[in-house]
Order: structure tokens, then C-alpha cells, then sequence
């Protein structure tokens, strides 16, 4: 019997590598370029760590962990990455680094979930989190890297939606009030909501249950979600963010609705849509975290971030070019070739040859097929004279020329 690779997961081939290669460079140039370094966290941490990091009310660690345990240690596949950045953030003492610290991330994620619309159980994100600065520039400098990112992409049509659901101060009288007024109703409501309630009412708001829509969509709910309830910090650092989006040209609509599926955000929210072809897809989340490194057992940081899924991004953005290969050397003389293939590569040329050794007729079809640049031919009479013909495939074009005057033709 044949063993199949396990629900929800996928083999990225040779054939599609390229294209997570394409994404993988654009994001490491453009963060690195920011600033940004590196960090590259296990795949496995602690339960403990997701169930203090992100959150007992969210869906994420309540049904979709995969978790093992091995000799008596619970442990969990990441199904995400702050919670783990913020670990190693502590644990390797980055606080004494200059601040801010700026770390960008990319890799598989894990969760548990129905396999339909494109969702993977192994999927991938790439995120960035930045360290030790509590003003709203720091929440602009991270949304205008992601609008970057996304235009490096050409994803389509872009928009980007913020609020803010302050701080711990202004948030509890809110979530008292939000209680209230959903108290009269609260039995229509699914029972994911049910528990929100007590845990955090506030993600009732973007519940995506139909009944629960509805629930909400009464005058006395919406006045009490349109109230300005923040505290004066929190409203601050909100118009200090509007008035950096604006000096950044970032157009923004403001949603009060929007809360975000975990429990570690403070102030700022934010989410990007791509509107392609009528159809709204979310392709990245953020906001402000700053809370989580001191309940996870650090000094207290405020920070910033946000985490887009690579399968979304792929799905909505156009194809790439493939790479493909810059030579090809055709030859009956597999030692001259071999010789003459790795004396290319070594400048940087991407270069293949014909390792069967087939008619150089089907050598040169090869490297039609292979859409190389050019067929480096060798054949006895060039093998004899030192020389080299030097075939431009696009243009038909040859030159004959000694082989130390190959890399004229063929740049790098
Ligand atoms: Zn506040
Ligand atoms: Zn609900």
C-alpha cells in the first residue's frame, strides 16, 4: 500500500519550490533591509507557552493544537509564531540588546482544522515583531513594511482596516459593558460565545456565527461598540497612528468591529484585505502586544507585529517566472563537458549539460526545452582548435570564440 502524506499537509515540489523561494527572498531582502534580523525558533515548545501566549478563550488553543506529550512533558507543534519569539526574546536576554530589537520569522505553523478553502494543517506564515518601543511609530514602521511586502508580491487591490481595543485599564470597564448589553441575549448565542463571555466578551464581536451577527446588530450594541471607550493613552497613540498612516500615504478604514482572534493585543489591531476579483481575502494580521513579554515571565516591553499565511498569499498573488537556467552545454565529450559545466558554474552561470550523453541534435532540443539562454556547444572541431560556439537561443545568434573568452558572451 501506498503511504500518503497526511491530511491537511503538502509536499512543496520541485516543481512549485521556486515560488516559496520568490516570497522567502522578497521577505528577507525587504526586512533585513529594515533592519530586521533574523530569528528561527522550534517547531515544538511547550503547551505552556500557547496556553499563556496566546490564550485560554481562543480557538486556536482550545481545538486546533496538536499536542503530544513525551515522558510526562506536554508539548505542542507552534501554532504560531509571537509566542515563541517572545520565549526566545527572554530567554536569550535580547532586552539587553540595543533597543528596539526588530525580528522578522518565517516557517510552518500547525493547527488542527478542517482541511477546506485552501486551510492546510501545516501551513506557513512569515511575520515580523518588533521589540521596546510603546509610540505609534512603531506600529507604523511595521504596517508600512507589510503594505511593502504585499505590493513586492503584487497582491492585488489592497485595504487595510485598524482599531484600537485598548489597554488593560480601558478595556475591563469595557468588556463590563459589553457584557451588559449582550446579558439579555446571551442564550441565542453559539456556544463558542457562551464561553467568551466570561473569558474575553470582547471577541464576541467578531463572532462569525450568522445568530450571532444578528445578536449584535441591535442599536443598544452598537452604540455601546461605537462609544469611545479607550482611556486618553490609548486614544493618543491612535491618532498618533492615523497621523503616520496619513504622512505615509497608507489609506486605512477605521472598524470597531475588529478585535482579532487572540488575547494577547493591546491598542492597536489591524488587519489587510486583498480585493481580488469581488472576493476579500484577510492576508494579514497585527497588532500591539504590549502585555505578552511580561506574562511569559520578562520585563515588561511593549511590541508590535503581525503574521501573514503563505499559502493566502500564494493563492491571490500572480505567478512568478520561473528560475531557469542561464546555459547548456552540448557535447559528445561528457569529460569536456562536465569540465566545461562546473568551469561556468563557478562564475555564477547557471549551467546543465547532458549527462546520457544523447545526439547533440537532442542536446540542443534539451536546452530549448530547458529555455536556457544559451547552448554552449562543444563538438571535436571546437574540442581540437580551444575553441567554443556560443549559441544565443533567443536570438539564433553564434560565435565561435576561444574558450577563455566565453565569459564575454555569457555574463553572469
Ligand atoms: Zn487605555
Ligand atoms: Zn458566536
Amino acid at each position: 500500500m501506498i503511504i500518503k502524506a497526511p491530511k491537511g499537509t503538502d509536499d512543496i515540489t520541485a516543481q512549485d519550490s521556486y515560488i516559496w523561494q520568490f516570497m522567502e527572498n522578497k521577505a528577507q531582502n525587504l526586512f533585513e533591509n529594515s533592519n530586521y534580523k533574523e530569528v528561527r525558533t522550534p517547531i515544538f515548545e511547550s503547551t505552556e507557552l500557547f496556553h499563556r501566549g496566546v490564550g485560554d478563550s481562543t480557538d486556536i488553543v482550545n481545538k486546533e493544537m496538536y499536542t503530544f506529550v513525551q515522558k510526562e512533558r506536554s508539548l505542542t507543534l507552534r501554532p504560531e509564531n509571537t509566542a515563541g519569539a517572545v520565549r526566545a526574546y527572554i530567554e536569550n536576554g535580547m532586552h539587553r540588546l540595543p533597543s528596539p530589537l526588530k525580528l522578522w520569522y518565517k516557517g510552518p505553523m500547525f493547527r488542527y482544522e478542517r482541511p477546506q478553502g485552501g486551510r492546510k494543517r501545516q501551513f506557513h506564515q512569515v511575520g515580523v515583531e518588533l521589540f521596546g518601543i510603546q509610540e505609534a511609530i512603531a506600529d507604523a514602521e511595521v504596517i508600512k513594511l507589510a503594505m511593502e511586502y504585499l505590493d513586492e508580491l503584487n497582491i492585488p487591490e489592497l485595504s487595510l482596516e485598524i482599531n484600537n481595543i485598548g489597554c488593560p485599564e480601558c478595556r475591563n470597564d469595557f468588556r463590563d459593558k459589553i457584557r451588559n448589553a449582550v446579558q439579555p441575549g446571551l442564550e441565542m448565542f453559539c456556544a463558542d460565545c457562551k464561553v467568551r463571555y466570561d473569558k474575553n466578551p470582547l471577541r464576541m464581536l467578531d463572532c462569525k456565527n450568522d445568530t450571532c451577527k444578528e445578536l449584535l446588530d441591535t442599536d443598544e450594541l452598537k452604540e455601546t461598540i461605537n462609544s469611545d471607550y479607550i482611556c486618553e493613552e490609548c486614544s493618543t497613540h491612535f491618532d498618533n497612528l492615523k497621523k503616520y498612516l496619513n504622512i505615509l500615504n497608507i489609506k486605512y478604514t477605521i472598524n470597531k468591529k475588529l478585535v482579532r482572534g487572540l488575547d494577547y493585543y493591546t491598542k492597536t489591531v489591524f488587519e489587510i484585505t486583498s480585493n481580488n476579483l469581488g472576493a476579500q481575502n484577510a492576508v494579514c494580521g497585527g497588532g500591539r502586544y504590549d502585555g505578552l513579554v511580561e506574562m511569559l515571565g520578562g520585563k515588561h516591553t511593549p511590541a508590535v507585529g503581525w503574521a501573514m499565511g503563505m499559502e493566502r498569499l500564494m493563492a491571490i498573488m500572480p505567478t512568478p517566472e520561473p528560475n531557469k537556467i542561464k546555459a547548456f552545454v552540448v557535447s559528445n565529450n561528457t569529460y569536456k563537458a562536465l569540465e566545461l559545466a562546473f568551469k561556468l558554474r563557478s562564475k555564477g552561470i547557471s549551467t546543465d549539460f547532458d549527462l546520457l550523453n544523447r545526439k547533440f541534435v537532442k542536446q540542443l532540443d534539451k536546452a530549448s526545452k530547458l529555455n536556457a539562454d544559451y547552448a554552449v556547444l562543444l563538438g571535436e572541431d571546437e574540442i581540437n582548435s580551444g575553441t567554443v560556439t556560443v549559441k544565443n537561443l533567443k536570438t539564433s545568434e553564434q560565435h565561435t570564440l576561444s574558450q577563455d573568452k566565453i565569459f564575454d558572451i555569457i555574463e553572469y
